[in-house]
């Protein structure tokens, strides 16, 4: 772990925007490093740069799938209806079930990185663990 400066750490339940940018940016909750993910699947932890556990507990990711159903049902219904309303009373069924399929087929695995972190951010803003110590806030000196 490197020294982080106490400006980049984020206190368990506080500055929930703050944490939400980071979720959605990638980074991590507490410290705000960057890079976790070597690939899309996979993701550092706990976190290189401040040593936070990520997954707290077993089924912790099952969060980061509900983020996900969210954004994709979200997206999906949206553009159902804009298609509908784009196309009366022509609708392409066919074209949109095809095309559905496929969106929430592989849609989750490509957001994977981001729903982790969103889910990250929002288990920390909302719950705050205190099984895990915050570091000691350390001199940048
Ligand atoms: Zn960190």
């Amino acid at each position: 772990m490197t020294s982080i400066p106490e400006r980049d750490l984020i206190p368990r339940g506080s500055q929930r925007g703050r944490l939400l940018a980071r979720g959605l940016r990638r980074q991590c909750p507490r410290c705000g490093a960057g890079d976790l993910f070597p690939s899309l699947l996979t993701i550092h932890d706990p976190c290189p740069r401040c040593g936070l556990v990520f997954e707290r507990e077993e089924g912790y990711w099952l969060g980061a799938m509900i983020v996900a159903f969210a954004v994709i049902e979200g997206l999906f219904g949206l553009s159902f209806v804009a298609t509908m309303l784009l196309t009366w009373p022509d609708v392409p069924w066919t074209a949109l079930l095809i095309v559905g399929l496929l969106v929430t087929a592989t849609l989750p695995i490509l957001i994977s990185p981001w729903t982790r972190t969103i889910w990250m951010a929002l288990d920390r803003a909302f719950m705050p663990a205190p099984d895990q110590p915050e570091p000691p806030p350390r001199s940048s000196a």
